[in-house]
């Protein structure tokens, strides 16, 4: 008997086996983590400290960015699975950073393109003249791990304060929160002022990762509150511990991704288009890269305007080209040729 193999068959045989290595390749694709930490710990020679981290974040194959300071570290660091746990690993060997409470998201891809390490005289800016009034290893808000902060945010006597910026409380934020007229977070300190009616009841601090809420805590100490209180970890860690309840919205976050999911219990979108007003959650950059506004924009517009904030900036000689994400990096991806199409060379960072 003769047999054939039809030309159709072969095809989806193919196919079956093509798909099948596929998905070995993206299961294999999917074993990415990225790591957000902070610690307010000594460092005494920081600028050492940094070129020596660099050269080991390197030789792990990480990408990121770090900051490293005398007062501590702050950083988001992002690679294969085994890289991250050898990081983590080495970081909580030394005495210094031992108690560091590292966020791991799984991720489908690094969330970086690059690894900076970089020494300067904060970890996160606080706009104080002299940061040495406040030292959050002396004194800052009491911690309120997740739970905790789920089972007091909605007492009569509590206030929640979210310290983060303008584009990051206008993406999400949690319901009812304080929020203050703020670009950065260096702003903070001049808006103390406008929170003196609340100095009689218990104020909880809260920002994205947590790293801000121990300035900004222990500046209101200082300024006189008496009960100041922060959610330990921030919103990304209430998302992952605590179902993230009553945050509306979602998380505006440093990295390739721009924002993230954080709550799993009565999701809602608050933000709307910039430009048409629809609601959306979608957070992108101005495509011309002298604007680069963080602004959210639904799809629709995006594609009219090509991911820029008005008509003006799409009109900009230096537009970017804009893939759907609104997402812009500096540095080509060596190693994706297919990504590296789409890439123009300008940054947001
Ligand atoms: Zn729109
Ligand atoms: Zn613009």
């Amino acid at each position: 008997m003769f047999f054939q193999l039809s030309p159709f068959t072969l095809n989806s045989y193919i196919c079956a086996s093509f798909n099948t290595v596929c998905s070995g390749i993206n299961e294999f694709m999917a074993k990415y983590n990225t790591l957000l930490y902070y610690c307010y710990s000594t460092i005494a020679d920081a600028e050492q400290f940094a070129s020596d981290h660099l050269k080991f974040c390197k030789s792990l194959g990480l990408t990121g960015r770090i900051i490293v300071a005398e007062e501590g570290l702050n950083g988001t660091v992002s690679g294969s699975a085994e890289a991250c746990t050898t990081y983590i690993d080495t970081l909580h060997a030394d005495p210094r950073f031992a108690s560091i409470d590292f966020k791991v998201d799984e991720v489908d891809e690094p969330s970086f393109i690059k690894m900076h390490v970089r020494h300067k005289s904060e970890i996160v800016h606080s706009g104080l003249r002299d940061p040495h009034i406040i030292n959050p290893q002396k004194q800052t808000g009491k911690h309120l791990e997740p739970k905790d902060f789920l089972a007091m945010k909605d007492a009569e006597d509590v206030v929640i304060l979210d310290v983060r910026s303008n584009y990051e409380h206008n993406l999400g934020k949690f319901k009812n929160a304080v929020t203050l007229d703020i670009e950065n977070f260096r702003d903070f300190p001049a808006k103390i002022n406008e929170l003196a009616k609340y100095k009689d009841k218990k104020i909880v601090t809260y920002c994205t990762g947590g790293i801000k809420c121990e300035k900004a805590s222990a500046l209101l100490l200082h300024e006189g509150f008496k009960d100041v209180y922060q959610l330990y970890g921030g919103i990304i860690k209430y998302g992952k511990e605590a179902g993230g309840k009553d945050f509306e919205g979602k998380c505006y976050v440093f990295d390739n991704r721009l924002s993230v999911e954080v709550n799993s219990v009565n999701p809602v979108v608050v933000s709307t288009c910039f430009n048409c007003g629809k609601p959306t959650a979608k957070m992108i950059n101005c495509a011309n890269p002298e604007c680069n506004e963080h602004f959210t924009q639904c799809d629709e517009c995006g594609e009219t305007l090509e991911g820029c904030c008005s008509a003006e900036c799409q009109a900009h000689p230096r537009k970017r080209v804009y893939d759907g994400t609104g997402y812009y990096v500096k540095v080509p991806q060596p190693v994706n040729t297919a990504k590296r199409a789409k890439i123009v060379t300008e940054s947001n960072l």
